[in-house]
């Protein structure tokens, strides 16, 4: 029923998980899996954490939705957590998801070229192998050559590639206004950019007037560790998008950027963005997150997991080094080949992980995972791992 009554734009894997709980989840026949994907950075908390649950039941029995053209409480709370948490001096518009808040993030600059130059600035500068969405713009602004097939074409300007981050400084012109780019890319290969150059670019682009967007959909909300990746990099970007893990499943975006007036009533919208039920599910979301970091526990988990994995990477017929940070990691495979075999195998053990870029198995686990979670998901990969060493 799925592939008649749906369109083909993914390729899947036909399993019909049912229910879950924290890292495990199960399929249809009762089958277990540990998640070490988190439905690609999503269920920050696990499956159908128990405060989570309620938060939405409560709100559901309450109300669901208003527009925005009325006051949102759990919005406006929302918004004061997140900026407290960022420690930066900032406003938030809300949408539904990362290429939502990444089209927010480029009318922000857009605008900002429009009003504070003479001639308008509009070209936003992003990296190679960056990934920022789905949209025709977000898939233009995404550096892979890979999405950009002409089937799409014509896709908007203003949009250009720097090869590293080196490179941005010569790429920079007249008509510049703003860099995008993601401090760990996630689906380019979890790759961590080194921190004295994020922050020498910060630097001389707020010298020179220009704007630093960070897009910290899969780096935000504590999965580097730190509440935002920007944090764990020390720097202050003018503007932040997240999604993925903030709602634990429930889908919500956000912009946040220091040009607190940039927008006039007209100028950006969403009809769902920033409704009752995923705004409270972001609140009871920062709520857990924040407990497991103040206790250590988050820190604790990020230790346990990257030992296991560094046990892993030792591994030389199958990898090259371990990347990444925090629990956003990554096992560099020496070929696709070995990268496509530990992912299928794995899943066939019982254990969810990802792919990213050509040659990355990827983690991301919930950030609540549990050690019983973490020592029986690498028992699976490791059952995994023999069986392909047995056919090298
Ligand atoms: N930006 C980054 C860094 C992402 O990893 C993703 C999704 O993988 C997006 C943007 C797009 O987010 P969404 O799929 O919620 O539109």
């Amino acid at each position: 029923m799925d592939k008649e009554y749906l369109l083909h734009s993914y390729n899947k894997n036909y399993t019909n998980f049912v229910e879950g709980k924290n890292a495990r989840v199960y399929d249809e026949n009762g089958k277990e899996f540990i998640d070490f994907g988190s439905g690609i950075a999503v269920n920050s908390i696990g499956h159908s954490h128990p405060k989570l649950v309620q938060a939405i039941c409560e709100q559901a029995k309450r109300i669901i939705h208003i527009s925005n053209l009325q006051v949102i409480k759990p919005q406006v709370e929302l918004a004061k957590r997140l900026i407290e948490l960022s420690g930066f001096d900032m406003r938030c518009f809300f949408g539904n998801s990362g290429a939502e808040a990444n089209e927010g993030a480029l009318k922000i600059a857009r605008k900002y070229g429009e009003v504070n130059f003479e001639e308008k600035k509009f070209k936003v500068i992003t990296l190679k192998h960056s990934f920022h969405g789905r949209t025709i713009t977000t898939l233009k602004a995404t550096g892979q050559s890979s999405m950009h097939k002409s089937d799409f074409s014509p896709y908007p300007d203003g949009l250009e590639y720097a090869e590293s981050i080196d490179n941005i400084y010569d790429k920079i012109d007249s008509k510049t206004v703003a860099v995008m780019i993601e401090l760990v890319q996630g689906e380019g290969g979890v790759e961590p950019f080194e921190k004295e150059q994020i922050q020498a670019l910060a630097k001389f682009l707020k010298k020179e007037g220009l704007l630093l967007i960070v897009d910290e959909v899969q780096t935000g909300v504590y999965r580097t560790g730190e509440f935002l990746a920007s944090n764990l990099y020390k720097i202050e970007p003018d503007i932040i998008t997240l999604a993925k893990g903030l709602g634990g499943g429930v889908p919500i975006g956000v912009v946040m950027t220091s040009l607190k007036d940039i927008f006039s009533p007209g100028d950006h919208g969403s009809t769902f963005g920033g409704n009752y039920l995923s705004t409270r599910a972001g609140l009871t979301v920062l709520e857990v997150l924040e407990e497991e970091k103040k206790s250590k526990r988050l820190e604790e988990t990020i230790k346990y997991f990257n030992e296991k994995l560094d046990h892993v990477a030792l591994l030389d017929d199958l990898f090259i080094k371990k990347v990444g940070v925090g629990l956003m990691l990554g096992l560099r495979a020496k070929s696709s080949s070995i990268q496509s075999k530990i992912v299928q195998e794995a899943f066939n053990e019982g254990l969810i992980i990802l792919k990213a870029g050509r040659d990355t198995v990827r983690f991301l686990p919930p950030l609540t995972i549990t050690k019983d979670e973490i020592d029986e998901g690498f028992k699976r990969l490791e059952q995994a791992i023999v069986k392909i060493q047995a056919t090298l």
